[in-house]
Protein backbone atom coordinates (compact mmCIF):
# COMPACT_ATOMS: atom_id res chain seq x y z
CA UNK A 1 0.00 0.00 0.00
CA UNK A 2 1.08 3.02 -0.56
CA UNK A 3 0.22 6.78 0.92
CA UNK A 4 -0.28 9.66 -1.15
CA UNK A 5 -1.36 13.42 0.39
CA UNK A 6 -2.23 16.08 -2.11
CA UNK A 7 -1.86 19.70 -0.89
CA UNK A 8 -4.24 22.30 -0.75
CA UNK A 9 -2.82 24.20 -4.42
CA UNK A 10 -3.25 20.33 -5.77
CA UNK A 11 -6.45 20.11 -5.20
CA UNK A 12 -7.24 23.55 -5.03
CA UNK A 13 -8.62 23.30 -9.10
CA UNK A 14 -10.90 21.19 -10.77
CA UNK A 15 -7.71 20.13 -13.26
CA UNK A 16 -5.74 19.89 -10.24
CA UNK A 17 -8.55 17.07 -9.17
CA UNK A 18 -8.53 16.03 -12.82
CA UNK A 19 -4.47 15.66 -12.35
CA UNK A 20 -4.72 13.90 -9.06
CA UNK A 21 -7.24 11.31 -10.87
CA UNK A 22 -4.59 10.97 -12.92
CA UNK A 23 -1.70 10.16 -11.00
CA UNK A 24 -3.05 7.91 -8.76
CA UNK A 25 -5.11 5.61 -11.31
CA UNK A 26 -1.57 5.37 -13.37
CA UNK A 27 -1.36 1.32 -12.48
CA UNK A 28 -4.00 -0.47 -9.78
CA UNK A 29 -2.37 -0.51 -7.02
CA UNK A 30 -4.25 -0.20 -3.38
CA UNK A 31 -3.55 3.37 -2.57
CA UNK A 32 -4.73 5.30 0.73
CA UNK A 33 -4.95 8.82 -0.64
CA UNK A 34 -5.09 11.86 2.09
CA UNK A 35 -6.16 15.56 1.31
CA UNK A 36 -5.84 18.69 2.40
CA UNK A 37 -9.13 21.56 2.13
CA UNK A 38 -9.11 23.39 -1.63
CA UNK A 39 -6.29 26.14 -0.92
CA UNK A 40 -7.13 29.26 0.82
CA UNK A 41 -10.09 27.05 2.61
CA UNK A 42 -8.42 26.84 6.11
CA UNK A 43 -7.15 30.23 6.06
CA UNK A 44 -11.06 31.64 5.21
CA UNK A 45 -12.08 29.48 7.66
CA UNK A 46 -9.66 30.43 10.18
CA UNK A 47 -11.41 34.15 9.25
CA UNK A 48 -14.86 33.33 9.57
CA UNK A 49 -14.26 31.96 13.42
CA UNK A 50 -12.24 34.71 14.01
CA UNK A 51 -15.26 37.46 12.76
CA UNK A 52 -17.48 35.40 14.79
CA UNK A 53 -15.63 35.55 17.85
CA UNK A 54 -15.74 39.20 17.85
CA UNK A 55 -19.46 39.06 16.97
CA UNK A 56 -18.94 40.50 13.41
CA UNK A 57 -21.57 38.76 11.72
CA UNK A 58 -22.01 40.82 9.10
CA UNK A 59 -18.41 40.39 7.62
CA UNK A 60 -18.64 36.90 8.50
CA UNK A 61 -21.92 36.10 6.48
CA UNK A 62 -19.72 38.36 3.88
CA UNK A 63 -17.33 35.58 3.85
CA UNK A 64 -19.43 32.52 3.98
CA UNK A 65 -21.05 34.02 0.92
CA UNK A 66 -17.63 34.10 -0.99
CA UNK A 67 -16.93 30.64 0.03
CA UNK A 68 -19.98 29.32 -1.28
CA UNK A 69 -18.93 31.02 -4.57
CA UNK A 70 -15.94 29.36 -4.37
CA UNK A 71 -17.70 25.94 -4.47
CA UNK A 72 -20.77 26.91 -6.44
CA UNK A 73 -17.93 27.66 -9.48
CA UNK A 74 -15.82 24.80 -8.66
CA UNK A 75 -18.46 21.67 -8.90
CA UNK A 76 -19.84 23.38 -12.02
CA UNK A 77 -16.26 23.16 -13.44
CA UNK A 78 -15.41 19.77 -11.99
CA UNK A 79 -18.14 17.48 -12.60
CA UNK A 80 -19.61 16.34 -16.41
CA UNK A 81 -23.23 15.08 -15.05
CA UNK A 82 -26.15 16.94 -13.31
CA UNK A 83 -26.27 13.63 -11.29
CA UNK A 84 -23.13 13.80 -10.00
CA UNK A 85 -23.03 17.97 -9.82
CA UNK A 86 -25.95 17.14 -7.90
CA UNK A 87 -24.78 15.22 -5.45
CA UNK A 88 -21.59 17.19 -4.70
CA UNK A 89 -24.09 20.21 -4.18
CA UNK A 90 -26.15 18.49 -1.14
CA UNK A 91 -22.76 17.67 0.53
CA UNK A 92 -21.33 21.01 0.10
CA UNK A 93 -24.96 22.17 1.37
CA UNK A 94 -24.81 20.20 4.69
CA UNK A 95 -20.86 21.75 5.02
CA UNK A 96 -22.51 25.59 4.14
CA UNK A 97 -25.65 24.97 6.55
CA UNK A 98 -23.14 23.91 9.43
CA UNK A 99 -20.82 27.16 8.98
CA UNK A 100 -24.07 29.21 8.57
CA UNK A 101 -25.55 27.94 11.82
CA UNK A 102 -22.34 29.17 12.99
CA UNK A 103 -23.60 32.89 12.53
CA UNK A 104 -26.42 31.60 14.94
CA UNK A 105 -25.29 30.16 18.73
CA UNK A 106 -22.23 31.23 20.80
CA UNK A 107 -19.07 30.67 19.47
CA UNK A 108 -17.06 28.20 21.48
CA UNK A 109 -13.74 26.64 20.53
CA UNK A 110 -15.51 23.12 20.31
CA UNK A 111 -17.48 24.82 17.42
CA UNK A 112 -14.56 26.81 15.79
CA UNK A 113 -12.48 23.40 15.35
CA UNK A 114 -15.65 22.15 13.76
CA UNK A 115 -15.60 25.10 11.48
CA UNK A 116 -11.93 24.41 10.57
CA UNK A 117 -12.73 20.75 9.82
CA UNK A 118 -15.04 21.49 7.25
CA UNK A 119 -12.28 22.21 4.31
CA UNK A 120 -11.43 18.38 4.25
CA UNK A 121 -14.61 17.46 4.62
CA UNK A 122 -15.76 19.19 1.70
CA UNK A 123 -12.58 18.30 -0.22
CA UNK A 124 -12.32 15.24 0.19
CA UNK A 125 -16.10 14.53 -0.80
CA UNK A 126 -16.26 16.31 -3.81
CA UNK A 127 -12.30 14.44 -4.92
CA UNK A 128 -14.25 10.85 -4.10
CA UNK A 129 -17.59 11.82 -6.27
CA UNK A 130 -15.42 12.73 -9.08
CA UNK A 131 -13.42 9.43 -8.80
CA UNK A 132 -16.96 7.79 -8.87
CA UNK A 133 -18.17 9.86 -11.83
CA UNK A 134 -15.19 8.60 -13.39
CA UNK A 135 -16.58 5.33 -12.65
CA UNK A 136 -13.45 4.26 -10.70
CA UNK A 137 -13.44 2.13 -7.67
CA UNK A 138 -13.19 4.49 -4.56
CA UNK A 139 -14.12 4.80 -1.04
CA UNK A 140 -13.94 7.60 1.91
CA UNK A 141 -13.39 6.78 4.90
CA UNK A 142 -13.59 9.78 7.36
CA UNK A 143 -10.56 10.41 9.58
CA UNK A 144 -12.57 11.54 12.20
CA UNK A 145 -13.68 7.73 12.94
CA UNK A 146 -9.39 6.76 13.31
CA UNK A 147 -7.24 9.72 13.93
CA UNK A 148 -6.96 10.33 16.99
CA UNK A 149 -4.58 12.37 20.08
CA UNK A 150 -4.44 11.76 23.52
CA UNK A 151 -4.74 13.76 26.84
CA UNK A 152 -1.32 15.29 25.48
CA UNK A 153 -2.53 16.00 22.36
CA UNK A 154 0.42 13.62 20.67
CA UNK A 155 -1.60 10.99 18.44
CA UNK A 156 -2.77 7.78 19.41
CA UNK A 157 -0.54 5.50 17.54
CA UNK A 158 -2.21 2.39 19.17
CA UNK A 159 -6.20 3.77 18.38
CA UNK A 160 -4.93 4.93 14.48
CA UNK A 161 -3.83 1.60 13.73
CA UNK A 162 -6.33 -0.52 15.36
CA UNK A 163 -9.52 1.37 14.46
CA UNK A 164 -7.89 2.31 10.91
CA UNK A 165 -7.32 -1.69 10.21
CA UNK A 166 -10.67 -2.42 11.52
CA UNK A 167 -12.29 0.07 8.85
CA UNK A 168 -9.71 -1.07 5.93
CA UNK A 169 -10.83 -5.07 5.88
CA UNK A 170 -14.49 -4.10 5.74
CA UNK A 171 -13.63 -2.00 2.21
CA UNK A 172 -14.53 -4.55 -0.58
CA UNK A 173 -11.81 -6.28 -2.60
CA UNK A 174 -11.60 -4.32 -5.52
CA UNK A 175 -11.80 -1.02 -3.85
CA UNK A 176 -8.31 0.19 -4.54
CA UNK A 177 -8.19 4.13 -3.87
CA UNK A 178 -9.08 4.91 -0.34
CA UNK A 179 -10.00 8.44 0.39
CA UNK A 180 -9.54 10.20 3.34
CA UNK A 181 -8.95 13.64 5.10
CA UNK A 182 -5.59 15.41 6.11
CA UNK A 183 -5.73 17.74 8.96
CA UNK A 184 -8.86 16.66 10.97
CA UNK A 185 -8.66 14.57 14.37
CA UNK A 186 -10.22 13.61 17.33
CA UNK A 187 -8.60 14.61 20.85
CA UNK A 188 -8.87 12.63 23.99
CA UNK A 189 -12.18 13.85 24.91
CA UNK A 190 -14.11 12.68 21.36
CA UNK A 191 -14.15 16.10 20.11
CA UNK A 192 -13.68 17.19 16.83
CA UNK A 193 -9.74 18.67 16.56
CA UNK A 194 -7.04 18.77 13.97
CA UNK A 195 -3.22 18.49 14.10
CA UNK A 196 -2.21 21.95 13.69
CA UNK A 197 -1.73 24.00 10.66
CA UNK A 198 -0.05 22.29 7.76
CA UNK A 199 -1.35 18.90 9.24
CA UNK A 200 -2.56 17.15 6.36
CA UNK A 201 1.31 15.64 5.89
CA UNK A 202 1.12 14.72 9.34
CA UNK A 203 -2.19 13.15 8.79
CA UNK A 204 -0.10 11.10 5.62
CA UNK A 205 3.17 10.25 7.64
CA UNK A 206 0.49 8.98 10.93
CA UNK A 207 -1.78 6.31 8.77
CA UNK A 208 1.52 5.12 6.50
CA UNK A 209 3.24 4.15 9.66
CA UNK A 210 0.20 2.67 11.05
CA UNK A 211 -0.17 0.66 7.86
CA UNK A 212 3.29 -0.03 7.28
CA UNK A 213 2.74 1.52 4.00
CA UNK A 214 5.93 0.70 1.03
CA UNK A 215 5.90 4.59 0.70
CA UNK A 216 4.38 7.94 2.01
CA UNK A 217 4.42 10.05 -0.87
CA UNK A 218 3.39 14.22 -0.49
CA UNK A 219 2.41 15.76 -3.29
CA UNK A 220 2.75 19.62 -3.53
CA UNK A 221 3.63 22.42 -5.80
CA UNK A 222 7.24 22.26 -6.42
CA UNK A 223 9.28 19.33 -7.23
CA UNK A 224 10.74 18.41 -3.99
CA UNK A 225 12.68 20.18 -1.51
CA UNK A 226 14.87 22.70 -2.83
CA UNK A 227 18.69 23.63 -1.41
CA UNK A 228 17.60 26.71 -0.37
CA UNK A 229 15.10 29.56 -0.01
CA UNK A 230 13.43 29.92 -3.78
CA UNK A 231 11.74 33.17 -2.64
CA UNK A 232 15.17 34.55 -2.05
CA UNK A 233 17.67 32.92 -4.11
CA UNK A 234 17.82 32.22 -7.90
CA UNK A 235 18.25 29.10 -9.47
CA UNK A 236 17.63 26.86 -6.55
CA UNK A 237 17.11 22.86 -7.50
CA UNK A 238 15.40 20.13 -5.96
CA UNK A 239 17.55 17.84 -3.72
CA UNK A 240 17.28 14.21 -4.87
CA UNK A 241 18.34 12.55 -1.71
CA UNK A 242 18.00 13.41 1.76
CA UNK A 243 18.12 11.36 5.27
CA UNK A 244 15.25 11.73 7.49
CA UNK A 245 17.42 13.99 10.31
CA UNK A 246 18.20 16.31 7.12
CA UNK A 247 14.72 16.18 5.90
CA UNK A 248 13.46 16.95 9.36
CA UNK A 249 15.93 19.51 9.94
CA UNK A 250 15.59 21.29 7.35
CA UNK A 251 11.21 21.19 7.35
CA UNK A 252 11.86 22.55 11.04
CA UNK A 253 13.77 24.85 9.99
CA UNK A 254 11.99 27.11 7.10
CA UNK A 255 12.05 24.67 4.39
CA UNK A 256 8.28 25.36 4.00
CA UNK A 257 7.24 22.35 1.87
CA UNK A 258 7.07 19.57 4.64
CA UNK A 259 5.59 19.61 8.29
CA UNK A 260 7.85 19.40 10.75
CA UNK A 261 6.03 16.05 12.70
CA UNK A 262 6.05 14.68 9.47
CA UNK A 263 9.10 13.21 9.46
CA UNK A 264 8.98 11.42 12.90
CA UNK A 265 6.47 8.06 11.89
CA UNK A 266 7.98 7.70 8.85
CA UNK A 267 11.22 7.68 10.72
CA UNK A 268 10.11 5.38 13.16
CA UNK A 269 9.12 2.68 10.36
CA UNK A 270 11.60 3.15 7.90
CA UNK A 271 9.31 3.95 5.56
CA UNK A 272 10.58 6.38 2.53
CA UNK A 273 8.81 10.01 1.69
CA UNK A 274 8.68 10.91 -1.52
CA UNK A 275 7.97 14.51 -2.09
CA UNK A 276 6.81 15.15 -5.27
CA UNK A 277 5.19 17.85 -7.72
CA UNK A 278 1.60 17.49 -8.79
CA UNK A 279 1.62 20.00 -11.64
CA UNK A 280 4.69 17.97 -12.90
CA UNK A 281 4.46 14.33 -11.96
CA UNK A 282 7.27 13.31 -14.04
CA UNK A 283 9.85 15.21 -11.63
CA UNK A 284 12.36 13.20 -9.43
CA UNK A 285 11.32 14.96 -6.80
CA UNK A 286 12.71 14.55 -3.14
CA UNK A 287 13.12 10.82 -1.33
CA UNK A 288 13.65 11.08 2.23
CA UNK A 289 15.05 7.55 3.65
CA UNK A 290 18.16 6.39 4.77
CA UNK A 291 19.19 6.82 8.13
CA UNK A 292 22.79 7.60 7.96
CA UNK A 293 22.80 10.67 5.29
CA UNK A 294 24.11 9.82 1.88
CA UNK A 295 27.25 11.99 -0.09
CA UNK A 296 29.03 14.61 1.39
CA UNK A 297 29.01 18.51 2.10
CA UNK A 298 26.63 20.41 2.79
CA UNK A 299 23.12 19.70 0.87
CA UNK A 300 20.79 22.47 1.72
CA UNK A 301 20.08 25.49 3.43
CA UNK A 302 16.95 26.65 4.94
CA UNK A 303 15.79 29.65 7.57
CA UNK A 304 13.75 30.44 10.05
CA UNK A 305 12.23 33.97 10.97
CA UNK A 306 10.68 35.01 14.27
CA UNK A 307 13.64 34.00 16.13
CA UNK A 308 14.63 35.56 19.52
CA UNK A 309 18.15 35.38 20.76
CA UNK A 310 18.87 35.07 25.07
CA UNK A 311 22.33 35.64 26.03
CA UNK A 312 22.80 35.16 29.75
CA UNK A 313 26.18 36.51 31.19
CA UNK A 314 27.99 35.36 34.51
CA UNK A 315 31.27 35.01 36.35
CA UNK A 316 29.42 32.69 38.57
CA UNK A 317 29.48 30.40 35.47
CA UNK A 318 33.69 30.22 35.50
CA UNK A 319 34.46 26.53 36.84
CA UNK A 320 30.83 25.83 37.99
CA UNK A 321 28.95 23.14 37.61
CA UNK A 322 25.09 22.74 37.51
CA UNK A 323 24.74 26.27 36.07
CA UNK A 324 23.63 25.00 33.02
CA UNK A 325 21.37 22.76 34.20
CA UNK A 326 19.64 25.73 36.17
CA UNK A 327 19.29 28.03 33.18
CA UNK A 328 17.45 25.43 31.44
CA UNK A 329 15.31 24.01 34.08
CA UNK A 330 13.68 27.73 33.61
CA UNK A 331 13.09 27.22 29.85
CA UNK A 332 11.40 23.83 30.91
CA UNK A 333 9.04 25.52 33.48
CA UNK A 334 7.78 27.48 30.96
CA UNK A 335 7.85 24.46 28.52
CA UNK A 336 9.78 26.99 26.08
CA UNK A 337 11.81 24.84 23.72
CA UNK A 338 15.39 25.31 22.96
CA UNK A 339 16.89 25.59 19.30
CA UNK A 340 20.47 26.64 19.06
CA UNK A 341 22.68 27.43 21.99
CA UNK A 342 26.67 28.71 22.02
CA UNK A 343 28.29 29.00 25.29
CA UNK A 344 31.34 30.43 26.48
CA UNK A 345 33.18 29.72 29.78
CA UNK A 346 31.32 32.33 31.19
CA UNK A 347 27.98 32.97 28.93
CA UNK A 348 25.73 31.19 27.44
CA UNK A 349 23.08 32.44 24.43
CA UNK A 350 20.28 30.32 22.87
CA UNK A 351 17.19 30.79 20.65
CA UNK A 352 13.63 30.44 21.25
CA UNK A 353 10.38 30.96 18.77
CA UNK A 354 7.77 31.01 21.29
CA UNK A 355 7.90 34.04 23.04
CA UNK A 356 4.52 33.37 25.04
CA UNK A 357 6.48 32.96 28.27
CA UNK A 358 9.17 35.42 27.38
CA UNK A 359 9.02 37.66 29.98
CA UNK A 360 8.48 35.55 32.83
CA UNK A 361 11.79 33.65 31.55
CA UNK A 362 13.92 36.73 31.29
CA UNK A 363 12.63 37.81 34.85
CA UNK A 364 13.67 34.90 36.10
CA UNK A 365 16.99 34.27 34.48
CA UNK A 366 18.30 38.15 36.10
CA UNK A 367 19.54 37.08 38.91
CA UNK A 368 21.83 34.95 36.99
CA UNK A 369 23.43 37.66 35.41
CA UNK A 370 23.35 39.89 32.84
CA UNK A 371 20.78 38.85 30.54
CA UNK A 372 20.69 40.40 26.55
CA UNK A 373 17.70 39.79 24.11
CA UNK A 374 17.59 40.36 20.57
CA UNK A 375 14.55 39.61 18.77
CA UNK A 376 13.87 39.72 14.75
CA UNK A 377 16.34 36.99 14.60
CA UNK A 378 16.61 34.36 12.21
CA UNK A 379 18.11 30.51 12.15
CA UNK A 380 20.25 29.19 9.01
CA UNK A 381 20.29 25.93 8.59
CA UNK A 382 23.04 24.16 6.58
CA UNK A 383 22.09 20.33 6.39
CA UNK A 384 23.98 17.75 4.84
CA UNK A 385 26.95 15.05 5.96
CA UNK A 386 29.27 17.27 7.42
CA UNK A 387 32.42 14.87 7.56
CA UNK A 388 34.07 16.85 10.88
CA UNK A 389 37.75 16.24 9.60
CA UNK A 390 36.81 17.42 6.33
CA UNK A 391 39.08 20.40 5.99
CA UNK A 392 37.39 23.76 4.33
CA UNK A 393 34.32 23.16 5.19
CA UNK A 394 34.05 25.89 8.03
CA UNK A 395 36.52 28.41 6.40
CA UNK A 396 34.11 28.37 3.08
CA UNK A 397 31.19 29.08 5.24
CA UNK A 398 32.91 31.91 7.45
CA UNK A 399 34.30 33.09 4.32
CA UNK A 400 30.67 33.76 2.46
CA UNK A 401 29.62 35.23 5.46
CA UNK A 402 32.60 37.45 6.74
CA UNK A 403 30.53 40.59 5.72
CA UNK A 404 27.37 39.43 7.38
CA UNK A 405 26.98 40.06 11.31
CA UNK A 406 26.94 36.66 12.76
CA UNK A 407 25.09 36.31 16.39
CA UNK A 408 25.87 32.98 16.81
CA UNK A 409 27.33 29.59 14.77
CA UNK A 410 26.58 26.32 16.48
CA UNK A 411 28.10 23.38 14.79
CA UNK A 412 29.51 19.91 15.91
CA UNK A 413 26.28 19.24 17.81
CA UNK A 414 25.64 16.94 14.78
CA UNK A 415 27.45 15.85 12.07
CA UNK A 416 24.12 17.23 9.70
CA UNK A 417 23.56 20.34 10.69
CA UNK A 418 25.25 23.71 10.83
CA UNK A 419 23.25 26.84 12.33
CA UNK A 420 23.98 30.46 11.95
CA UNK A 421 21.84 32.97 14.00
CA UNK A 422 21.91 35.99 12.17
CA UNK A 423 19.47 39.26 12.53
CA UNK A 424 16.73 38.75 10.27
CA UNK A 425 17.54 41.97 7.89
CA UNK A 426 20.33 40.84 7.04
CA UNK A 427 18.76 36.84 6.11
CA UNK A 428 18.29 37.60 2.12
CA UNK A 429 21.85 38.37 2.22
CA UNK A 430 23.05 35.53 4.36
CA UNK A 431 21.02 32.82 2.00
CA UNK A 432 22.29 34.39 -1.44
CA UNK A 433 26.23 34.47 0.07
CA UNK A 434 26.03 30.97 1.01
CA UNK A 435 24.56 29.87 -2.14
CA UNK A 436 27.44 31.28 -3.80
CA UNK A 437 29.84 29.82 -1.63
CA UNK A 438 29.02 26.56 -0.47
CA UNK A 439 27.23 24.86 -3.62
N1 LIG B 1 -5.89 22.58 5.41
C1 LIG B 1 -4.98 22.63 6.53
C2 LIG B 1 -4.18 23.92 6.46
O1 LIG B 1 -4.31 24.68 5.53
C3 LIG B 1 -4.09 21.45 6.62
C4 LIG B 1 -3.15 21.24 5.46
O2 LIG B 1 -3.38 21.73 4.35
O3 LIG B 1 -2.16 20.54 5.64
O4 LIG B 1 -3.44 24.19 7.36
MG1 LIG C 1 1.08 21.96 3.51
Amino acid sequence: MIVLKFGGTSVGTPQGMNQIREIITKDNNKKLVVLSALSGVTNTLVEIGERLRKKEKEQATKVIKKLQKRYDEFLEELFETESFKNKASAIIADSMDFIKSCLEKPFTNSIDKELLAQGELMSTNIFNLHLQEHELNSALINALDFVRTDAFSEPDDAFINKELSDILVKQPAETNLIITQGYICRNAEGNVDNLKRGGSDYTASLVGAALNADEIQIWTDIDGMHNNDPRVVEKTFSIPELSFEEAAELAYFGAKILHPSCIRPAQKRTIPVRLKNTMKPEAPGTLIHTKEGSGEGIKAIAAKDGIVAIKIKSLRMLMAYGFLRRVFEIFEKYKTPIDVITTSEVAISVTIDNIYYLDSILSELRPFGEVEVDQEQSIICLVGNMVAEKPGLVSKIFASLQDVPVRMISYGGSRHNISVVVDTQYKSEALKRLNDGVF
